[in-house]
Formats: C-alpha cells, structure tokens, sequence
C-alpha cells in the first residue's frame, strides 16, 4: 500500500495534546519513571482496583463520575469514584466471605452491567485474577474457558445462566459459585449478588499486592487447539495507564466512550482500567449497536474522546456523513480504532463526518496495551496504524520461507527497507506484557526470539517509522474485531453426526472485515441439503454463539489436507478466494 495522502494533525490538537512532540516524548520516556506516577497501596505494591478508583478518593476527587451508565431501557445511573470504592469495597468482602482467596479466578458472564464494573474492580482488590467473558458465547466455548482458568466463581444474570450455563455446570470442574445479579427463586445453588454484597462493609483493607500478582486472564484464539489464556499482573496498571494518556490523549477531565465490550481484551484493559487510572468518566451503553443511538449518544453525553472499532466505523459510514453532521458533536477532540485493519477511506470519511480522523491503533491481548499509535498531535497517514509508543521497541523481523525468524550471526533479522514486509516484533519488558498462557509454556516460549515478542502478524515500517499492517501471519479469523480460532469452530462442527470433515477460514466482507465461513464434508449415508445446512448452522450456533459459529457453510468433498492429515486452511482460502496457491509439497497426494 502506498501512502496516498496526509493528514496533518490540526493546531488544537498540537496545543492541547498530553504529548506534544512524538520523539522528544520517546526520548524522555522511562517505565521507571511512569511507574512513579502511580499511587501505590499504602500497604505496599501496586493493586488495579486502588489504582483505577481508591487514589482518587484520596487524592480529593472523590466525588467525580467514575461510571456513566445508560441502560438499553433508557435508564441512567452514574456512580463517583466514591460510590465505587464503597461498592468494590463490599464485593471484596463478599468473595473473601464466600472464600473466595488470592489467586483463585472470579469470571463473569454479563452484558455491559453496573455489577459488571463492581465484580470487576472489587475482585482485583481481593486478589482474584478475573476474567471477563463475553455474553454471547454458547456453551462450549465458556466452558473451555471456565476449566481453561479454573474458575472458581462466576457472575452472571439469570437469562445468561439458563441460556448458556445450566446445561455445562456440571462439567465446570472448578466452579463452586455461581451469583446471579437478578432476583432468583429457588436454590439451584445460586447465590444473589445483591444479596451478598449490601450487607458487606464498605471499608476494605487491600492486602500488599505484588507487581507481578495475577490480575486478569484474558483469552485469544489460536490457530490449532483450545483458545490461550493469556495472564496478566497488576503491574499492567502502569501500562494502561500510560497508553491512554499518550495513545488516547485522555485527560481526568474527558468523558470517554470506549464501545468494546469487557468481554473482550480492549473493553477492560480500556473500557474500565486505563481511563479509571487517569480519573477520567468512563461511559458504557448497555445497548447493541445502532447508527442514530450512537450519535445521539456522543452528542448528548457530550463524550470528548472516543474509541472504538473499523467494523463499526464502517458501519457508520454507510449513512454518510450527513448523517454525523446532524448531531452537535463539538465536544468530541479525539477518535480512535482498533482491532481490525482500518482502511484509509475510514481515516479520511472522519474528517468529513467529526472534522477529525479516526486514529487507527494496534495492540493484541498478548500486549495488554496499546502499542502502536496515531498520535493525536502527530500527522496521519490513512491506512498505517501508527508508531511504537513511547516506551515501546518495536522491529520488522525477517520470515524464512519456512516462517521461522531468520538470523544472521546470530542475531534475529531486523528489516530496514520500507518496502520488505516481515513480522511485527516489539522488545519484551513493558508491564502490561502477558506472563504467560496458563498451561502453555511451550507455546508461551514460541512467541520469543532472544528478548524479541513476535506478534504474529505481518507489517511493513515506511521512511516516516510509521507502521502498515499487511496479514495475520496466521489462519485465525479475525471478524467484527473479534479474533476466532478455526478449530474451536471445526471442532464443534465434528460433534455433529453427520459431519465427516471440516475446515474454517476467514472470508473478506466490506462491513465486519472477514466472516467466519465453514467447509464440510458430510459422512457416507448424508446428502448435502439446504435443510442439512441450515441444520448445521443451528447446530453451531447453539453451542457456539453468534460471534463464533460460521456465517456460511459450503458442502465439500475436497478440503486440502498436508500428508499428515492437518487442513490446509491457506490453501483453502485461496482457492476460494483465487488468489495464488503457494507451495503445495505437503499436500496430501489424493487433492490436486
Ligand atoms: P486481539 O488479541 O483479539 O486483540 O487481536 C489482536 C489482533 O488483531 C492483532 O494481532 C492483529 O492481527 C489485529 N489488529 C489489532 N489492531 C489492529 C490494527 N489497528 N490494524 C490491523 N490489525 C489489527
């Protein structure tokens, strides 16, 4: 892709910006020194919960909204960083009561609910790796998860419970708790949120907490087996911290709209935890996407900086930007984007719609944080994602054919031709890196190369430092911003009796990116049908869930296969897709 136009970066922004000049920014910047710019637990070491609400009770601002709520029924609720540190205070309790105990793993399983935020913060402040899941998984996948992490307990709502819970419990190993943030009749072995957390004190005493104490468990897909859970520790804080002030340009004065949902890695690391340890008002709508609502939203909330995802933007974008213009937006200084490639029209469809880009920036769950950047006092380039942030080594490695790192003398190659794509490394050491995949070290250990994190994903870096994003160096489908694994979704579909074989790639779509699409070859006595398909897409759907069953299903009797036996996803997409073939060596001898 060749940069096709500029946008430079207007002089309010430069005014106002947290960083006003990139490289001296880059210059100056220490890790040591941001961590100096956390409270830390009077008790000692550093704990989320006390960094994203009880310093700034302390600090006199206690009464500032920490929460702004707007229920999909119209309501709306807002809560200071008073009211959560009393709220998250009894949580705390409550797990400790329940014996719940430091380490031990606190999920949820909820749409974006005030309870939500609680169990969140109150059970980072009890010690409690959390993990929030997103609510429109089926069965299956939360419950690979739930054993995946050895959950303990789990908060979620009545409907949830009897949708997607009741039918794996059993089967959740580790589970001893199950709380329901509605009213519950019968016993079932519920408990009541409510119930349990109002008549909890509200004073709390956060033990010392390491740096390096587990704090959140966040999975991502991979391209083979169960999806990794990547872990990390309330060091990251420092990390959330940072990114939103430089990448966000978030000031404790912003009221910030951060649309991912917690069930995924941005919607915590910044739809709770970075913009709550700046002292901003965090805004969450519990309502599904809707273009009007959305705008209606901005304008009446009078949000100042917004982050959110391409699949949305270019959802947006299909009303025009006469559609925007209607809404006073004048409050709103800064947007940003991440998940999915951005495409330039969408950079450049912001300045007509908001009068401002849309900033694109990269990150994975592995990162934790924001680590490439359009910075809002820096020129755009529509379609590059940006620079390495502050504190941030970021390298193009060079891939041998194979796909392994080449080296030379030793040392991993680095590319420097701002044409030559290679993979996107970034120097270990940042505090929101992941520690590990829980029972994975193997594959932990595969992501480095000497102190060199590879990412996976293929890059190219211009003249400028700016940073393009080419391909996941990978087969997992990313769709709606949403990262799925293939073969939780093959997997799923082998359960089904008729199903012999099958195969799952990613297929581009000018809305949400890629659309999850299956192939499948059906066993001896099953004919392919319209009413075989659709039964199978119910099938899928059932215990899958809507983010992560396929979109379409194709009947085949020719899914590409090495000798050993492994689908040949690449291939398959570019079959379908009629892009080139590649090396076809491994094929297995009956395919063409
Ligand atoms: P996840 O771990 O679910 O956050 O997904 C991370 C992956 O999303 C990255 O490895 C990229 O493949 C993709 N991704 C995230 N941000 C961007 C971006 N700005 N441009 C292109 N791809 C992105």
């Amino acid at each position: 892709m060749h940069i096709s136009s500029m946008i430079p970066a207007n002089a309010r922004a430069r005014a106002q910006a947290n960083v006003a000049d990139y490289s001296a920014e880059c210059a100056q910047f220490s890790w040591e020194a941001a961590f100096r710019r956390l409270a830390f637990l009077p008790s000692g070491g550093i704990n989320m919960g006390y960094e994203a609400i009880d310093r700034h009770v302390l600090e006199g601002r206690g009464d500032e909204v920490a929460l702004r709520w707007l229920g999909g029924d119209g309501s709306r609720l807002e809560f200071t960083y008073r009211d959560f540190e009393a709220r998250t205070n009894q949580v705390a309790n409550a797990l400790q009561k329940l014996g719940v105990e430091s380490g031990d793993h606190v999920y949820t399983l909820l749409g974006r609910v005030p309870a939500l935020y609680f169990m969140v913060l109150g059970a980072l402040k009890a010690g409690a790796v959390v993990t929030p899941l997103f609510s429109s998984f089926g069965p299956e996948p939360v419950l690979t998860r739930l054993n995946r992490g050895k959950a303990k307990a789990l908060l979620t709502s009545r409907r949830l419970y009897d949708r997607t819970v009741a039918s794996i419990r059993e089967r959740a190993t580790d589970l001893e708790h199950v709380l329901i943030t509605d009213d519950i009749c019968g016993s079932e072995g519920l408990l009541q949120f409510d119930h349990l957390v109002e008549p909890s004190d509200t004073r709390f005493s956060i033990a010392p907490t390491d740096p390096e104490h587990p704090a959140l468990l966040h999975f991502t897909s991979g391209t083979t087996g169960v999806p990794k859970g990547a872990l990390h520790v309330h060091a990251a804080i420092c990390a959330h911290r940072e990114t939103a002030r430089v990448a966000l340009d978030l000031k404790p004065d912003d009221v910030f709209w951060c649309t991912a949902d917690p069930g995924w890695v941005t919607g915590t690391s910044y739809g709770i935890l970075a913009p709550m340890a700046l002292g901003a008002t965090v805004l969450v709508t519990e309502a599904e996407f809707d273009t009007t609502e959305w705008y209606r939203t901005l304008e009446r909330e009078r949000v100042t900086v917004w982050y959110t995802a391409p699949t949305a933007i270019r959802r947006l974008m299909r009303s025009g930007a006469s559609e925007a213009q209607r809404f006073d937006l004048s409050a709103l200084r800064f947007i940003a984007s991440v998940g999915e490639p951005l495409n330039p029209e969408a950079v450049t469809w912001g300045v007509e719609a908001f009068g401002i880009p849309i900033h694109d920036n990269w990150w994975q769950t592995e990162t934790g944080g924001i680590m490439i950047a359009n910075l809002a006092a820096c020129d755009v380039f529509p379609g590059s994602m940006g620079r390495p942030l502050p504190g941030i080594t970021a390298a193009v490695l060079r891939r041998r054919e194979d796909g392994e790192i080449a080296r030379t003398g030793g040392e991993v190659e680095q590319i420097s031709d701002p044409d030559e794509e290679g993979e996107l490394a970034l120097r270990a050491g940042w505090p929101s890196m992941f520690r590990s995949y829980v029972d994975n070290q193997e594959r932990y250990d595969k992501c480095f190369r000497d102190d060199w994190y590879l990412t996976g994903d293929i890059v190219r870096r211009d003249r400028n430092g700016y940073y393009w994003f080419v391909a996941r160096g990978d087969d997992v489908i990313k769709t709606s911003g949403h990262l799925v694994g293939p073969f939780e979704v093959e997997s799923a579909l082998l359960e089904h009796p008729a199903v012999a074989e099958a195969a799952v790639i990613g297929i581009p779509d000018p809305i949400a990116g890629n659309v999850v699409k299956a192939f499948v070859s059906l066993r001896d006595g099953y004919d392919p049908s319209d009413s075989m398909r659709q039964d199978l897409m119910a099938f899928a759907r059932h215990r899958l869930g809507a983010v992560i069953a396929p979109r379409s299903i194709e009947f085949s009797n020719d899914i590409p296969k090495t000798r050993s036996g492994k689908v040949l996803r690449r291939l398959l997409r570019a079959r379908t897709l009629g892009l080139p073939e590649g090396d076809l060596s491994t094929l297995e001898v009956s395919h063409p």
